[in-house]
């Protein structure tokens, strides 16, 4: 029987190209989107050309939409083995504009929406005695971001939860870990000026933006057992930025 992924903001950007990757390599996924139907539809079908997909809408800050999808996608697939906590939300700006509820939106998106899915998923994990959940953080979890500070800090929170959640369950066969992409070419570069993309490139060591596929394959080396001894750990997979 094929493995299932659930990746979370998979109709676009990172997520979509996680998707895809996993779906590519065998895996069943489950492909979830708060808005975009239609993305995620053209992303199921790419890889029902390989293996099975499922699009679910979920708003994973809500703890009952998150129930919704695991019940869904247990009922397509069984079972779920991969967990990609991928979906995020980011604002660019003065951090005395930013008012309390973007500040708490972002968290509720960024880091409870990781929760809810854990919370949820971790009951059958600990039953199986096997399990992966790997989550998408940022740089910015590492260091911080200048008219980012709600931002970093949700993903700082991400990195502290992996590490944290890793110690728990660890000895119950289940890996955590997290993924600090750089800059990488998605819609969340929208909205930053050309002359500021240019400059953060100037100081990629590897002189080049990110490409969704290239934190594809840290998550799927995360997930494989190439990485069985890996736990608890943040891959910082930012063409050699920070
Ligand atoms: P993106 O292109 O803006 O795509 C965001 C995805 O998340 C979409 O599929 C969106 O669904 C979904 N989404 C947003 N809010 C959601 C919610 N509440 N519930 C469920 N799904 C939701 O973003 P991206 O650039 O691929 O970023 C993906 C992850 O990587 C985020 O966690 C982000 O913080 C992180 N990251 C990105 C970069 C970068 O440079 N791009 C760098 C570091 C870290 P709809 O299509 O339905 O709106």
């Amino acid at each position: 029987m094929n493995k299932t992924a659930l990746v979370t903001g998979s109709s676009r950007g990172i997520g979509r190209a996680i998707a895809e990757y996993f779906g590519k390599n065998g895996y069943n996924v489950v492909v979830n989107y708060i808005k975009n139907a239609e993305k995620a539809r053209e992303t199921v079908d790419i890889i029902n050309g390989y293996s099975r997909a499922i699009a679910v809408q979920a708003d994973v800050s809500k703890e009952e939409d998150v129930k919704r999808m695991l019940d869904k996608a247990k009922l397509e697939f069984g079972k779920i083995d991969v967990i990609v906590n991928n979906a995020g939300i980011c604002r660019y700006e003065l951090t005395d504009m930013t008012t309390a509820d973007t500040f708490g939106r972002i968290q509720d998106v960024n880091v409870c929406g990781i929760h809810n899915v854990v919370k949820n998923i971790l009951p059958d994990m600990l039953s199986k005695g096997e399990g992966n959940i790997i989550n998408i953080a940022s740089i910015w979890g590492v260091k911080g971001s200048s008219m980012e500070a709600a931002y970093s800090a949700s993903k700082f929170a991400v990195v502290g939860y992996t590490n944290a959640l890793a110690r728990e369950v660890g000895r119950s066969g289940i890996r955590v870990n997290s993924i600090s992409p750089g800059v990488i070419a998605t819609d969340m570069l929208q909205g930053i000026e050309e002359e500021t993309i240019e400059s953060l490139r100037e100081e990629i060591a590897l002189g080049r933006i990110g490409e969704p596929e290239d934190i594809a394959k840290v998550a799927y080396f995360l997930a494989s057992d190439m990485s069985a001894y890996v736990t608890g750990q943040n891959i910082v997979v930012d063409g050699g930025f920070i």
